[in-house]
């Protein structure tokens, strides 16, 4: 089979960020794909998180059947392990293709670690490492190094270097998009069916940028030299991906979340405490901390060394290890996201009287929950081992923190790097001479498998939760 389709996963991509660049006319091609194809907004399944959505759109299934609903998993302790592509139940749409002969490129995946054999190539994106599983085939790490100069996974918008610093961030951010431009236009020029690349500046400089961007957030910095950068690369974005494509091609973007502003921070295991709820546990370190100190009286070494030596031994050091998690009524996991996950001990507690409790306290303080019980969002196996209650606060203008057990539990943004934050409405776009032109008003991200699969005339094997798109012709 000749038949080709590419797809362009923006992550992060959101109409707020796209339709004033399409009305000062600097994304000329993705304004051309809107107006002459698809235009659509993609709900993301809950969270709007990557992990979870790149696994629900390459699956069509929901993070009951994923068994990914966030960046971690638990273990039957409640430890948390990061979610690799071994976690993944059901199948991707290039296995799936695979199976029918049709080869896959996908580049820049994200979670897709470590890389398993596909009729085609994979790259890993972000959650993975760079080693020779990174990549299938092993040798291709090596083939993207030559090309690159030195093949970047992803960079750290986080990092203290970039604090206050965008013209230090976006000089770094260009350059890491040239080696990523460059490995794209290198797979790109592979045989393949299905040419499916994800873009993560995009949800890089949107967590870093927001407010240089949006006057109403309450850190917002007046900086024209980093809107206009923010601008630029979108612009590059833009002309960078219609030089791969032409007329004939048929075309998708999508991205996983949308994007809004980032103002608050919630810590609930700090309000769990203060609520009874929660039970912390005599650790360990504290009590290595009490007879060190005793030894350290007698023998007068440095205690910062013995500090040293404690966490070495110990090594991440994971919230639930501070929290008896048998006497507490609730308490929350690590999670990657910045929405909020609560395990209830269902023996002492209730699930419902929880909610009120903390709805009750959210009327108090002025401050908006809204919980979502993973039994009712999600069907599935995997439904069981996640916590019972998912949670946003404030329409996700506030991120939700779980590692500290003090301080306070509800305070304005202090990550002056992160100041924007995921949102459920992300995009999707299509266009090509086998593209309907046609008002859609929203799909779900559920739906892009299905719909990529009808494009290549095969019948998932299994019922799938997304629905086909009609927009092809
Ligand atoms: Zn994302």
């Amino acid at each position: 089979m000749d038949q080709k389709l590419v797809v362009f996963g923006l992550d992060g991509a959101t109409y707020t960020i796209l339709n004033p660049l399409m009305n000062e006319n600097r994304i000329p091609f993705i304004k051309k794909v809107c107006e002459e194809g698809v235009k659509a907004i993609s709900k993301s399944v809950y969270p709007p998180v990557t992990a979870p959505n790149w696994f629900a759109l390459a699956t069509g299934l929901n993070p009951g059947q994923t068994g990914a609903h966030d960046f971690f998993w638990y273990q039957e302790d409640y430890k948390a392990k990061p979610v690799t592509s071994y976690k993944i139940k059901g199948k991707c749409f290039w296995d799936t293709m695979g199976e029918q002969g049709l080869k896959s490129i996908i580049f820049n995946y994200p979670l897709l670690y470590p890389a398993y054999k596909i009729n085609g190539e994979t790259v890993c994106g972000i959650g993975g490492i760079k080693d020779r599983r990174l990549t299938y085939p092993e040798s291709l790490l090596g083939e993207l190094d030559k090309q690159t100069g030195g093949y970047e996974i992803q960079i750290s918008y986080m990092d203290k270097k970039y604090e206050d610093n965008p013209e230090r961030f976006f000089k770094d951010l260009r350059k890491h998009w040239e080696k990523k431009k460059e490995a794209i236009r290198h797979q790109f020029k592979k045989e393949w069916n299905l040419f499916f690349a994800v873009i993560s500046i995009t949800d890089f400089m949107q967590h870093y940028s927001w407010r240089y961007l949006d006057e109403k957030h309450n850190q917002y910095t007046l900086n024209e030299n980093a809107q206009e950068e923010f601008k630029r690369i979108w612009e590059n974005i833009d002309k960078f991906l219609a030089s791969l494509v032409n007329e004939e091609s048929n075309v998708l973007f999508i991205s996983d979340h949308g994007f809004g502003a980032h103002t608050h921070q919630f810590y609930t295991n700090i309000w769990l405490k203060n609520q009874g709820y929660l039970k912390e546990k005599k650790s360990t370190t504290n009590l290595l901390k009490k007879t060190g100190k005793k030894i350290l009286n007698k023998t007068g070494i440095q205690s910062t060394q013995l500090k040293q030596k404690i966490k070495k031994k110990s090594g991440v050091i994971d919230v639930v290890d501070k929290i008896n998690t048998e006497k507490s009524k609730a308490f929350s996991p690590i999670h990657g996201t910045g929405q909020g996950a609560i395990f209830v001990n269902e023996k002492l507690a209730k699930v419902d009287g929880l909610i009120e409790e903390m709805r009750e306290y959210g009327s108090e303080k002025k401050i908006n929950f809204d919980f979502k019980k993973t039994q009712e969002i999600y069907q599935g196996s995997y439904v069981k081992q996640m916590p019972q209650i998912l949670f946003t606060v404030n329409n996700f203008q506030s991120t939700v923190h779980s590692k500290q057990l003090t301080g306070e539990v509800f305070k304005k943004n202090t990550q002056i790097n992160h100041t924007g934050s995921h949102r459920m409405e992300g995009i999707f776009m299509a266009k090509g001479p086998n593209i309907k032109n046609k008002k859609i008003k929203q799909i779900s991200i559920l739906d892009v498998t299905p719909t990529i699969l009808e494009y290549f005339n095969i019948k998932p094997e299994n019922k799938l939760d997304g629905s086909r798109l009609d927009i092809w012709k």
